[in-house]
């Protein structure tokens, strides 16, 4: 099967799936299936993986082995010379705690917030909303989880594993589902809590940056979970365009404004 094919694939599987649950359990009962964005994410879902996958390999490629030499071969083996269950563990963490970092960035410098709005466009939090978000902010955030992953010796198996478990946790956390799961608030990020990271309400802005574990936003002091308030706005404050190509170049034309 060809790239290209596979990514239909992918899309027609998750719109099976979600579409279905969304029906049933919605949050928000007002949002339709075909709702304001959705040719636009549908090309994203479709488009960025080639650009991720290519340009991000060679980014993370060249950084990784440009930083070999300051890394230590001992460690690497040691690390790969684990059992993968463990590993995985170890490589989930070391990717949450990279993630955060990274993730906190997009929001405070003004040159990657650029970037990382476009994912923050979505007015209309769902499954496919996952799908939007420029090229240059993955190859970023991958960046700055696959080069230490690298560094520290992790195997191959290892990457795919975490990489499958993040892109379908991933797309749960946008999905437009009620269900709390109260019981695990503050150990493992929910749609809930993401989407207090999606709204547009001023008490909610610069929190919940984890991506699976929000233990570190409890630690560093950027944790917000409402039990009972759901929120209802969702967005940015500046201008980003409709469509798929517009928010491709939105991030290099001049004018744009920083910060969420
Ligand atoms: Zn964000
Ligand atoms: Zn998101």
């Amino acid at each position: 099967m060809n790239l290209f094919a596979g990514q239909i694939f992918a899309l027609f599987l998750l719109f099976v799936v979600f579409t279905p649950l969304e029906r049933t359990f919605a949050l928000h009962k007002d949002k339709k299936v075909f709702r304001k964005g959705f040719a636009t994410d549908v090309l994203h879902i479709l488009f960025n993986r080639f650009i991720v996958d290519l340009a991000g390999f060679l980014v993370i490629v060249t950084l990784a082995v440009s930083m070999t030499l300051y890394s230590s071969q001992l460690l690497r083996d040691l690390v790969a010379s684990q059992p993968i269950w463990l590993q995985f563990i170890e490589a989930v963490a070391t990717a949450n705690i990279f993630g955060y970092f990274a993730h906190r960035l997009t929001h405070s410098v003004p040159l990657l917030w650029r970037f990382h709005a476009i994912h923050h466009s979505s007015e209309n939090l769902d499954w496919l909303a996952a799908a939007r978000t420029h090229p240059i902010d993955q190859i970023f955030s991958r960046a700055m989880i696959f080069v230490p992953l690298f560094l520290l010796g992790f195997t191959q198996e290892v990457f795919g594993a975490y990489l499958i478990v993040a892109v379908l946790h991933g797309v749960f956390l946008h999905s437009n589902v009620r269900f709390k799961f109260k019981f695990l608030r503050g150990i493992v990020a929910t749609p809930h809590y993401h989407h207090w990271h999606h709204s547009n309400h001023p008490e909610a802005a610069n929190k919940n940056f984890a991506g699976q574990f929000p233990i570190l936003d409890l630690l560093f002091g950027t944790y917000y979970f409402p039990e009972e308030k759901t929120p209802h706005i969702y967005g940015v404050n500046e201008r980003i365009p409709r469509g798929y190509l517009g928010q491709l170049k939105y991030p290099f034309s001049a004018g744009t404004q920083s910060g969420s």
